[in-house]
């Protein structure tokens, strides 16, 4: 079935070769899908027949948010410790702990309950692509359930058990990575297409760098791609083991060297940022000019979690990008589509030209600009189109 969706006020493709500067801005716009896919992209009145017609009455529309980092597989509620450190207190990730216990104490239902209501609440806000991350199990058995419960909603999932050191390990936390790179990854490889490590130094919960280099090399040798939290807390070893290992994405990127600054603009690793951690642990935000001056990819994604950052808004954190970051309209848009989908390594998303997925996001605004300039406001919302299935609708999905 093809739809024509017609009546676009402005239209940002991400490809230049169909419109104006990087977003390949296009006014007066309509769309063609057919499957689907994106058909057809040009001036409504160019547009070929369709079996059916949206017509969007003149507001934006924007390639579906592409969310690269985000921890929805988890029980339990930390408004508390949020409370504790807005009144002060410091976050060092020991948190993490409070959700583990809860998760594993969680049946499958209450994890897949919540997990679907955090999906349909990204996709109300415009995010048609996610990434879900275990790391709230951190037994063989819970990090293998999470999994599970995060492939039936995205394709995009990642094997977090390096999240942190569980108390039972604490005394022994290189018998913990034995766990993780051994029967943990066995058990989890299976439903993960990536897999990922907290390296922190700085933080007594999380991994060192040749503890985060055993992860990694585990998990590639067991057929995984690579992501890695990397340099949040200090400029430590994450970024220059996430460029050497070609890992897909270094996320945070909080604290770099100029050494780290090198390493990525002369490497394939994107930059993720999640100023939204920044904001909900009054931290001081990356230095997005410096990466992107020096030619840095860059990505924007929320790092939804109970702990540090409970937001499934991109727009929230295009705006924070915006104010706090330096970063352009233009640019923390791109970032927060083309730009996740490159931490992805996917084609099909992030962009709205002929052969990508017809993930279409619509604004209450005549144009882009409107997500920075009002914060706050919920303009925007995935296309819902005639003939494609809501990917986390009750009988959707896979
Ligand atoms: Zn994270």
């Amino acid at each position: 079935m093809s739809v024509l969706v017609t009546g676009i006020g402005e239209l940002v493709t991400n490809d230049p070769t169909l419109g104006d500067g990087p977003l390949g801005l296009l006014r007066g716009a309509a769309v063609v899908v057919d499957n689907g896919v994106v058909a057809w992209v040009g001036p409504a009145g160019r547009a070929p027949d369709a079996d059916a017609r949206v017509d969007v009455g003149g507001r934006a529309v924007v390639p579906g948010f592409v969310d690269s980092h985000a921890h929805l597989v988890f029980a339990g509620d930390r408004a508390a410790e949020f409370e504790a450190r807005m009144s002060g207190a410091r976050y060092d990730g020991g948190g993490i702990g409070t959700t583990v216990a809860a998760t594993r104490s969680a049946s499958d239902d209450e994890l897949r309950g919540r997990l679907r209501a955090l999906v349909a609440e990204m996709r109300a806000q415009g995010t048609t692509t996610v990434e879900v991350k275990s790391g709230y199990g951190l037994s063989v058995e819970d990090e293998e359930r999470c999994l599970r419960l995060a492939a039936e909603v995205t394709p995009e999932t990642t094997f977090l058990g390096a999240h942190v050191v569980p108390p039972e390990y604490a005394a022994t936390p290189d018998e913990y990575v034995s766990l993780v790179t051994g029967p943990m990854l066995a058990a989890c490889a299976p439903h993960a297409r990536w897999i990922d490590v907290f390296c922190e130094p700085a933080s007594a919960h999380a991994f060192d760098g040749e503890q985060a280099r055993a992860v990694l090399e585990a998990g590639r040798a067991a057929g995984l791609d690579l992501r890695v939290h990397a340099n949040q807390l200090s400029a430590g070893p994450g970024v220059r083991l996430a460029v050497e290992l070609g890992a897909a994405s270094a996320d945070h990127c909080t604290h770099l060297t100029a050494e780290n600054v090198d390493a990525l603009a002369g490497g394939t690793t994107v930059a993720t940022l999640l100023p939204g951690v920044e904001f909900s642990t009054r931290s001081p935000y990356p230095d997005a000019r410096r990466l992107l001056d020096a030619g840095v990819t860059v990505a924007l994604a929320t790092d939804c979690n109970p702990g540090s950052c409970f937001t499934t808004s991109m727009s929230f954190c295009i705006a924070v990008a915006v104010r706090e970051m330096r970063m352009t309209p233009a640019e923390a848009l791109w970032a927060a589509t083309a730009g996740g989908a490159v931490a992805l390594r996917r084609t099909d998303v992030g962009r709205l030209a002929p052969g990508a997925r017809a993930d279409l996001a619509v604004l209450d605004a005549p144009s882009h600009l409107h997500l920075a300039y009002r914060p706050g406001v919920p303009l925007v919302r995935a296309l819902d189109l005639p003939g494609v299935p809501d990917p986390v609708s009750p009988s959707g999905g896979t």
